[in-house]
């Protein structure tokens, strides 16, 4: 079971749910749902967002309206068939925090060392760019890389957030590519300056296609990540490789900043890091969780 957020041909805004290798509007299988219950007061989802805000965005509570609807009618006729366009899973988080150097492999590739606690950053909620957009690189930037990364979306507000509770406030998975101006990152490092540029131009957050509902992945420390360019594989490795794992990333950081429903927390790259340029097609792969593919043009 994988969601989507897009758009449909009309450009109204849509969630969808691929099961069964098909996919269906899940905003009209709600609204059939509703109906059934009797239960106008309900909103209707348009918007995973608010879909998690309103506790429903799980595989028991999806199941159970499938499994109440077909008793009824067909899901036939709620097949996507028109021609959609995707949006990221979650459009507007309040904040995207970023892990640095949170794999061994790909510290050492920097010639740095892992850190004692976690060192992260934030990504400009700005910088997003759903499924199939284009990353724009500017003129004479110098090196710009990607990085694969496991999304966490937060699933509820979590402040001070204890370790081994701490999966109860996801909501579920979805793929990063943490692109990166690196020679104007380079810039700032020595300069002592920080990375919101270079990290937070527009279009430098690619995430998608899907979220995964957090109860369909058994252990999210267990997860191949592949990320291909033009075809060939640049970075491939697996979240078991993790320094710091989600519930202590989950734990430290709502110690000192609260995470809001929606708040994405890309957990770090692996090694093999590498440049992309316009004309380049990235493709990041995380286990079954699809594959977020970017054409690369310059700006
Ligand atoms: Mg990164």
């Amino acid at each position: 079971m994988r969601a989507f957020s897009y758009f449909t041909s009309k450009g109204e805004p849509r969630i969808g749910m691929e099961f069964e290798n098909k996919r269906y509007n899940f905003t009209y299988i709600w609204q059939i749902f509703k109906e059934l219950k009797n239960s106008p007061q309900t909103p209707d989802y348009y918007f995973l967002q608010i879909m998690i805000e309103m506790g429903n965005f799980s595989r028991k509570v999806i199941e159970d309206v499938l499994t109440e609807i077909k008793q009824f009618r067909s899901l036939d006729d709620l097949i996507i068939k028109e021609t959609i366009r995707y949006d990221v899973p979650i459009s507007r988080p309040s904040k995207i925090i970023c892990l640095g150097r949170n794999y061994t492999a790909h510290a050492e590739e920097w010639k740095s060392k892992v850190p004692e606690q976690p060192m992260f950053f934030s990504k400009l909620p700005s910088s997003l760019l759903p499924h199939e957009g284009y990353i724009r690189i500017p003129k004479n930037i110098g090196r710009v890389d990607h990085e694969i990364e496991l999304a966490v979306v937060i699933g509820q507000k979590a402040r001070k957030v204890l370790e081994k509770d701490a999966m109860d406030y996801i909501a579920g998975y979805t793929i990063a590519n943490d692109v990166t101006a690196r020679a104007q990152q380079g810039v700032a490092i020595k300069k002592g300056h920080p990375w919101t540029l270079s990290k937070g131009m527009d279009t430098f957050c690619p995430m998608g296609p899907y979220l995964i509902p957090v109860d369909t992945v058994e252990n999210p420390h267990n997860l191949p990540l592949e990320l291909t360019v033009n075809g060939g594989v640049k970075q491939k490795a697996n979240t078991k490789d993790m320094v710091f794992k989600i519930p202590e990333l989950i734990a430290y950081i709502s110690n000192h900043i609260t995470l809001e429903v929606g708040d994405i927390i890309c957990t770090g790259t692996p090694e093999g890091t590498l440049p992309i340029e316009p004309g380049d097609v990235i493709e990041a792969k995380i286990a079954d969780f699809g594959v977020l593919r970017n054409n690369v043009i310059e700006d």
